[in-house]
């Protein structure tokens, strides 16, 4: 028997696909339907929470886009006509499709052919009726958003309705380079932020925890309202800001050394950045 998909169950493999993967997801509140660009588990950045297991530098591979379109008809097919729910024992008020969601094991928007990915899932999630109704989400660190193909992708994203979920975890060049292991500079942030948002709706992601003094410190903090006041008065676009704490164990190094934000932190966090005019979601 097929193991039940819960909200703690995130193996990317329990539909034995390459690329589509089902989650049921507590932020999402049904079924998120996973597309992995990122079989190789490779990504331009090495976030310390991260979960990726066996997480390694680099860019998606090729895609096979004969696979990518077989695997989601064959997968849309059980979850819309089949007995996927029923197999999986998912309960029955989670048996709707909130969204299909383009996260990787990696940064996605390294893929070569970015842009025709995600046409092709846009079309094949339209005819199949599922979009408007469900959410199209990029899940991205944003670093490449400087790309053609990407930005392409992007507009894509926005014709079938979509939003990117930009990593934001720090608002100073150390903490990124302490939380991301990217050297990203802040004029560069500002750039990308103002991209992504002229192409395409566009919520923050801000993962809130603790390790060391400086990670999430006051100062941290103050930097990051400081961000969005500014992204504000510049007219940068931002939807929600969505923040969480760390949802399941990293799989890096510095796993021992990471603490949660509680939800009262997370909730005093969310306040400042809603004084500031943001629509704010907390997920702990
Ligand atoms: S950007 Fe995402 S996939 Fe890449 S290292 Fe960070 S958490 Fe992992």
């Amino acid at each position: 028997m097929p193991e039940a998909l819960t909200t703690t169950n995130h193996s990317r493999d329990i539909a034995g696909l390459k690329y589509v993967y089902p989650v049921i997801s507590r932020r999402a509140g049904g079924l998120s339907i996973g597309v992995n660009f990122n079989p190789n588990n490779a990504c331009n950045w090495r976030c310390i929470y991260c979960q990726v297991p066996n997480l390694k530098r680099g860019n998606a591979p090729e895609m096979d886009f004969a696979l990518l379109a077989d695997e989601l008809r064959v997968f849309l097919n059980d979850v819309l006509h089949g007995d996927f729910f029923d197999r999986f024992n998912v309960a029955s008020e989670q048996r709707v499709i909130k969204d299909i969601a383009i996260s990787g094991n990696g940064e996605p928007t390294s893929l070569k052919d970015f842009d025709k990915a995600v046409r092709l899932i846009g079309e094949m999630a339209t005819e199949a009726g599922i979009f408007p109704a469900s959410r199209f989400v990029l899940i991205s660190n944003g670093s490449l958003v400087h790309q053609a193909s990407v930005q392409a992708g992007l507009k894509e994203l926005a014709r079938y309705g979509g939003e990117i979920w930009f990593k934001l975890d720090s608002a100073t060049e150390a903490g990124r380079k302490s939380i991301n292991n990217t050297g990203q500079g802040r004029q560069k942030l500002l750039t990308h932020l103002k991209i992504a948002a002229g192409l395409c709706p566009i919520k923050l992601q801000t993962c809130v925890f603790h390790c060391g003094r400086d990670i999430w410190s006051d100062q941290e903090k103050k930097a990051y309202l400081n961000l969005l006041e500014r992204l504000s008065n510049e007219g940068i676009g931002i939807r929600r800001v969505l923040l969480y704490s760390i949802a399941r164990q990293s799989l890096q190094p510095e796993a021992e050394s990471l603490e949660n934000a509680d939800l009262e932190e997370l909730n005093a966090l969310a306040a400042d950045i809603k004084a500031l005019g943001y629509d704010v979601g907390v997920s702990v």
